[in-house]
C-alpha cells in the first residue's frame, strides 16, 4: 500500500520526465493525481455489428481479420497499413498511418473488438486509425466508458489513465468528509465509490453520479465554510450602540427615506443594539440609495463615540462619497476624511494621524485603507460600497481592523438567491426594494451607425435643456481592429468635429487620480455637457442631472455591466434615456441586447445574465467576489449548489460544531479551504 501524500514517482511509468509533465498539471503526489478529475467521457460501451455502424458515429465492434495487415511505404514518415476485418454482416477495410508496429500484430484469422469512426472512402466505407484490443483482455481502450482527463504537452490521455488507475489501486481514495445524514438525504455517494467512478464508470450514469458528489463536496465545503464563519462571528460579542437618536441626521436630509431606506436602517439598529458583532449585507439595485443607508449607520457609530470607515471599489466612488458624506455631515459636527492610495504622502500621513487620534470620525477610502499601516483609533463600524467587487477574503480583512467592528456592505447587483448565498453566505440581508420617487424608468435604445446623426441631434437637444450626457466606451487604446471607439479619441473626435459648441470632458482609468478627481468634479457640478469615459463611471457615480447614457459598442459589455452603466442616469427628477450602438451583427447578441432594452429589472438582467454568459463573465469584470470552483459551474449545476448549501447550513446549525470526530474532520478541510484561499476564495 501507499499513502496518498506519496510522490507520483513511485508508480511504474512514472519517471524524471512523466513527473514534470505531470507537474505542470499541479499533480505531485498520488492523491494529486486522484484528485485530477476527468473533464469528459467517450462512452465506448456500446457494441454493434459491421453491417450497423454509422458514419461519423464511433462505435465498438467485434470483428475478424480477414486478410494479413498489408504495409506501403508512401514516403519519409509516412506509411500506411490496410487490413480488411468481417464479421456476419459486412466486411470493413480498416487503414492505419504511421501505426505499422501496432496494426501488424492483428492476426489473419483472429478476433478482436475495435473502437473507431466511419468514414466514407472512394465510394465505400472504411476506417482509419481504430484501437482495438483481444476480447479476453481487460477493457482499457474499448468496451468501457473512457475518461478524458485534461492534458499537457507530451502527456497523452493513456498515459494518464494508467497513471490514475495504478493510483488508485495504491492506496485507498481520500477521506469521506459527507456526513452519512446528508449523503442519504441527497442521494450522494460515498467518496471511496465516487473516487472509482469519476475515474472508471462502468456506465455513462455512474460518471454523472460520480461527478455529482464531487460537485456537492465542492460546494458543500465553501457553503458549510460560511456558514461556519457566520456562527463563529454570530458568537463573537460586539459593541452595543446606545445612542440611537437619528433625529438630527433626519433633519439634515434634503429629502425623506423611503420605507426600504427607513426599514434597512432600522435592521442595522436591531443588530447594533443586539451586542454581537453585525455582519449584514445591504441590497438594493442602482439608484436605490443605498449611501444614506450607510450613512446613518455611521452617524449612529459616531454618536456612540466609534469611528466608522467606508471602503469603495473606485477612488472616483471614494472621492464622491466622502465629498456627500461631508457635505452631509461637516454642518452636524461630524469629521470626514478620505483616504486613497494616490493622495501626496503628506498629506496622507495627517489623514492616518487623525484617524489614530480618533479626530477623524469618518473615513472614507479605497483598498489604501486595508492595504496601508493606518490604524483607527476606535473603530465601530466598517462599510464596503459596491461588494461585489470585493471577494469574502477582503471582507474578512476588514473585520480584521480595530476591536471586531460592525459590518456593513453594500452591492447593487441584484444577484439570483443562490449566488448571493456563496459571496454572502456569512451575512444577514437587508433588501432595498424601492427606488426614491419621482423616478421614472430609464428609456432604452439599441441602434445601428446609420443612427449616428439622429443621436448627436438628440445629444445637442439634452444640452440646450440644461442636461448632461455620458458616452460610455469600451476600451482606453485605440484598437484598429475591433474598431472600438477608445475613449480618448473619441472624446477628441466629438469635440473637433461634432460638438464643437459644447464642452466634452473626458475621463478614463488611466489618468492620475487628480485629473480624475477634477474631471468628476466639474461634471457632477455641471461644468461640461458631454462627459466621455471608460467603465470607471460604471459604479456608484452620481449626476443627477445626466439624463442621457450612450454605450459605444454595447455588446463588449455584460447586461450587469450594462445595467450598473444606465444606473448612472434617471436619478434626477428629468426624463432619462440610454442609447446602446452596436456594429454587432451576430442574431444572438442582438437579441440580448433588445431584451436588456426592454426592462429595467435588475433582478431579471441578472438572471438573464447567469443564463446567456455564465458567472464567469456575471459582473463583466474577473474581479468579482464570486468564488471560483474547480468542478462545479455555477451556470448549470445550481441544482446540485442549492441542495448542498442547504445540507451545509443544516449541519452547521444542528451538529457541524460539535466534537464528534466527523464534525472535526470537516471543519480541518474548511479551515485548509479557507486558509489556503487560492480560487474558492477569489
Ligand atoms: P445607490 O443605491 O445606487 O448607491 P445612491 O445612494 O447613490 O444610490 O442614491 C442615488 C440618488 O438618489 C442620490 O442622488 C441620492 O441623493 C438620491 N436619494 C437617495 N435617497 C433618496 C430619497 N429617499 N429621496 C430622494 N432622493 C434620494
Ligand atoms: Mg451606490
Amino acid at each position: 500500500m501507499a499513502r496518498l501524500q506519496d510522490p507520483v514517482t513511485i508508480l511504474k511509468g512514472v519517471g524524471f520526465t512523466r513527473a514534470k509533465q505531470l507537474e505542470g498539471l499541479g499533480i505531485r503526489t498520488l492523491q494529486d493525481l486522484i484528485c485530477h478529475f476527468p473533464r469528459g467521457y467517450e462512452d465506448r460501451t456500446r457494441l454493434v455489428t459491421i453491417g450497423e455502424l454509422e458514419e461519423g458515429v464511433p462505435a465498438c465492434f467485434r470483428a475478424m481479420v480477414a486478410g494479413s495487415p498489408r504495409a506501403a511505404h508512401i514516403r519519409k514518415g509516412l506509411d500506411l497499413t490496410r487490413v480488411q476485418v468481417a464479421d456476419h454482416t459486412a466486411r470493413l477495410t480498416l487503414t492505419f498511418f504511421n501505426r505499422k508496429f501496432s496494426a501488424g500484430q492483428l492476426e489473419y484469422g483472429k478476433e478482436y473488438i475495435f473502437y473507431g469512426q466511419l468514414s466514407g472512402d472512394y465510394g465505400g466505407y472504411g476506417m482509419t486509425n481504430p484501437v482495438f484490443e483481444a476480447p479476453d483482455s481487460p477493457p482499457v481502450m474499448t468496451r468501457r466508458v473512457l475518461p478524458v482527463y485534461p492534458l499537457t504537452a507530451g502527456l497523452s490521455n493513456t498515459a494518464l489513465c494508467k497513471a490514475v488507475s495504478q493510483a488508485l489501486a495504491l492506496c485507498d481514495p481520500p477521506e469521506e468528509i459527507l456526513p452519512p445524514q446528508v449523503r442519504a438525504e441527497y442521494g450522494i455517494l460515498p467518496a471511496a465509490e465516487a473516487y472509482r467512478m469519476i475515474h472508471s464508470p462502468a456506465s455513462m450514469e455512474e460518471a454523472a453520479q460520480a461527478r455529482k458528489r464531487m460537485i456537492f463536496e465542492e460546494f458543500f465545503l465553501f457553503s458549510a465554510g460560511l456558514a461556519l464563519l457566520r456562527y463563529t462571528r454570530e458568537e463573537k460579542p460586539g459593541a452595543v450602540l446606545t445612542d440611537l437618536d437619528l433625529t438630527p441626521f433626519y433633519q439634515a436630509l434634503p429629502f425623506a427615506l423611503t420605507n426600504a431606506q427607513n426599514r434597512a436602517i432600522g435592521e442595522i439598529v436591531g443588530d447594533f443594539t443586539k451586542g454581537r458583532v453585525m455582519n449584514r449585507l445591504v441590497q438594493g439595485d442602482v439608484g436605490s440609495g443605498k449611501t444614506m443607508v450607510a450613512a446613518a449607520a455611521a452617524y449612529l457609530a459616531v454618536k456612540n463615540g466609534f469611528q466608522a470607515a467606508m471602503m469603495a471599489p473606485t477612488e472616483i466612488l471614494a472621492e464622491q462619497h466622502a465629498a456627500s458624506l461631508g457635505k452631509l455631515f461637516v454642518p452636524l459636527g461630524i469629521r470626514v476624511e478620505l483616504l486613497t492610495g494616490s493622495l501626496p504622502q503628506g498629506q496622507r500621513r495627517l489623514v492616518q494621524d487623525a484617524m489614530a487620534s480618533g479626530e477623524a470620525q469618518i473615513v472614507v477610502g479605497t483598498h489604501a485603507l486595508v492595504a496601508g499601516s493606518g490604524s483607527f483609533s476606535n473603530l465601530g463600524l466598517v462599510i464596503t460600497d459596491e461588494q461585489h467587487r470585493f471577494g469574502v477574503s477582503q471582507r474578512a480583512k476588514l473585520s480584521q481592523l480595530g476591536n471586531s467592528p460592525h459590518v456593513l456592505v453594500m452591492s447593487a447587483t441584484p444577484i439570483p438567491r443562490t449566488l448571493a448565498l456563496l459571496m454572502y453566505g456569512d451575512l444577514d440581508v437587508s433588501i432595498v426594494d424601492e427606488l426614491p420617487p419621482g423616478r421614472q424608468p430609464v428609456d432604452t435604445f439599441l441602434v445601428n451607425e446609420s443612427y449616428r446623426s439622429r443621436m448627436n441631434a438628440f445629444v445637442r437637444k439634452q444640452a440646450q435643456e440644461g442636461h448632461q450626457c455620458f458616452v460610455v466606451c469600451p476600451a482606453v487604446e485605440e484598437n484598429q481592429e475591433l474598431n472600438l471607439k477608445a475613449a480618448e479619441t473619441w472624446a477628441e473626435t466629438l469635440q473637433k468635429r461634432v460638438f464643437p459648441d459644447l464642452k466634452v470632458l473626458l475621463l478614463h482609468g488611466q489618468m492620475k487620480s487628480a485629473e480624475k478627481d477634477a474631471v468628476m468634479s466639474a461634471f457632477a457640478r455641471g461644468d461640461g455637457d458631454v462627459l466621455v469615459a471608460t467603465t470607471v463611471i460604471e459604479v456608484g457615480v452620481d449626476v443627477p442631472n445626466a439624463t442621457l447614457m450612450i454605450i459605444e459598442d454595447a455588446d463588449r459589455f455584460g447586461l450587469s455591466q450594462l445595467h450598473q452603466l444606465r444606473g448612472r442616469v434617471g436619478r434626477g427628477s428629468a426624463k432619462s434615456y440610454c442609447i446602446l450602438t452596436t456594429q454587432n451583427r451576430n442574431v444572438q447578441t442582438l437579441e440580448r441586447l433588445k431584451a436588456f432594452c426592454k426592462t429595467n429589472d435588475g433582478f431579471q438582467i441578472a438572471q438573464e445574465d447567469l443564463k446567456l454568459r455564465g458567472p464567469g463573465d456575471f459582473f463583466g469584470s474577473r474581479q468579482s467576489g464570486l468564488p471560483a470552483f474547480r468542478m462545479g459551474n455555477l451556470g448549470t449545476d445550481l441544482t446540485t449548489l442549492q441542495q448542498a448549501q442547504q445540507a451545509a447550513v443544516a449541519w452547521i446549525d444542528t451538529q457541524g460544531t460539535g466534537n464528534t470526530p466527523e464534525a472535526e474532520a470537516l471543519r480541518r478541510r474548511i479551515s485548509v479551504l479557507f486558509r489556503e484561499g487560492g480560487p474558492a476564495m477569489n
